[in-house]
Order: C-alpha cells, then structure tokens, then sequence
C-alpha cells in the first residue's frame, strides 16, 4: 500500500547510493539492499562506504578493507557495485561533499536506516544532500524512531512542505498499519523523501565487532556473507591485539 504525502512526478531514478561505515558489511546491509532494489524498481545499487567520519573517531579497520569486504559480499550481483571515492577523497567524508563530486543526473536515491536519519541534520550540509537525491528511509529494529521523526519534520519544512506535523508519521506508526511506502515532496529541492518499511535483521556491526572481539566463531559467522567471514577470519580483523594471530576458522 502506498500512502503517498504527495505524488513525485517524472521518472523514479534508476540507482540508489548505499552509504555506510560497512565495519564489517553484514547480513543486515544485504538483506536491506536487496529490498530496496526489488521495492523500488533498481538497476544499480551503489555501496558507498565511508572514508573518514567527521564527528567520530576513524574505525580501525581502513576503508580500502571495508570497501573490499563489500566487493567480497556483492560479487556476482547484477547492478551492484562498491564506490570507494570517500577511500580516496582527502580528509573528513562528508556525504553532501561526495554528492557533489558525483553529480549524478537525474538525482539518485540515497538510502539509510532511520538511526542514521535521526542525526541527519549535522551531516554537514543537509540542503545540498536534499538537492542531489531522493531519501529512502527504512526502519531498524531497536533505533530511536521519534528522532527520525522530529528530523523528517525539520527537513519538510525547509523545504517548503505544505505537510503539518499531524500529516507525518512515524516508521513503527506505518509498520503497524501495514503501510509499505509513504513518499513526500520537497519543494525547495526538487526532489522526495520517502519512508520504507522493510523486514530488516536485527544485527550490528558494534555488536559484530564485539562477537568477533570475544573469539566465539559460533556468535557472529552465520550474520555476516560467507566471503566476509573468511576474510576477517584470515586477516584477524576485530580481534584483541594479542590474538590476532591464533584465529579459528
Ligand atoms: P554500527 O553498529 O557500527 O553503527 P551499522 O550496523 O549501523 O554499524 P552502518 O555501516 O553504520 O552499519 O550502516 C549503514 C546504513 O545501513 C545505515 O543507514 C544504517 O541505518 C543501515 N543499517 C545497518 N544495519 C541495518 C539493519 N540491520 N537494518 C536496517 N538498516 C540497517
């Protein structure tokens, strides 16, 4: 069912941009990648990991191994691919900077779970990410809801949105209705937002880092592609310094 806040108009863009850390690309990023493909009609479904976070300490693992794990998972997917600009982009990754390098025409969508949308608005240039793509936002399990929430609201607004707070609603709200898609535009920008529930995996890569961290194979392999494992595995990846050398496959 789909409860559009307002018709888009034109043509859906035929390739979504995946942005995320990937550390590690687990079950949860595929399983969600290949809802959005299949529920939004795709052709191409872009793995953008990210380079150097601006507010957050740099993961451990570089972003050449992170966007490697995604080539390990996507390989032999039609459509998909891993872009590893942010990798080679000097200094912090910034999303709207990214955009801005790729000018991809018409607009793509740019797809995140609502944990990440809820602190969108200090990506550092929320407009030019509104201007350059159509969101997607999907349900997580166990994420902070009324932030993505507030954060939708903020976002309507400035972008000229006729919609009132009463007209937005919230991710789990659809999800119990049975809602499947809700799409609004954004005047000021040309562009849509829209929200998705999807049937998404309740797994982490904090919690993975943790798992594999701990030693325990049997916690976290059957949540990450097989090819991801391995490669974790032979690289010691995640483990304490002191262990790294003495892994079980
Ligand atoms: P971390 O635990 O380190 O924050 P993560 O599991 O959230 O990592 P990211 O690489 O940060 O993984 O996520 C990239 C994008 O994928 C984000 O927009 C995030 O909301 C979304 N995402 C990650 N895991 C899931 C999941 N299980 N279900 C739905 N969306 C997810």
């Amino acid at each position: 069912m789909d409860i559009s806040g307002a018709t888009e108009g034109g043509r859906r863009p035929p390739a979504a941009l995946f942005g995320g850390a990937f550390n590690p690309l687990h079950n949860g990023h595929i399983a969600l990648a290949g809802e959005i493909e299949r529920r939004l009609s795709l052709s191409e479904v872009i793995f953008l990991p990210t380079g150097q976070p601006p507010h957050k300490e740099s993961p451990e693992v570089s972003c050449a191994e992170r966007s490697h794990m995604v080539d390990l998972a996507i390989a032999g997917r039609p459509g998909w691919r891993t872009l590893d600009i942010e990798c080679r982009l000097p200094g912090p990754s910034l999303t709207a900077r990214t955009l801005e390098s790729l000018s991809i025409a018409p607009p793509p969508f740019f797809v995140m779970g609502e944990d990440a949308f809820a602190d969108f608005l200090e990506w550092g240039g929320p407009g030019i990410i509104l201007a350059r793509s159509h969101l997607v936002i999907v349900n997580r399990p166990g994420s902070a809801s009324p932030g993505a929430r507030r954060t939708l609201l903020s976002v309507l607004r400035d972008a000229g949105s006729s919609l009132g707070e009463v007209d937005i609603p919230d991710l789990r709200e659809l999800r119990g209705k049975g809602v499947t898609e809700w799409v609004a535009a954004l005047p000021a920008f040309k562009t849509t937002i829209r929200l998705l529930t999807i049937d998404t995996l309740e797994v982490s890569s904090t919690g993975l880092r943790a798992a594999i961290a701990s030693g325990e194979t049997a916690r976290w392999a059957h949540l990450l592609p097989e090819a991801v494992k391995s490669y974790i595995v032979e690289k010691g990846l995640y483990r304490k310094p002191d262990s790294r050398s003495a892994l079980p496959s």
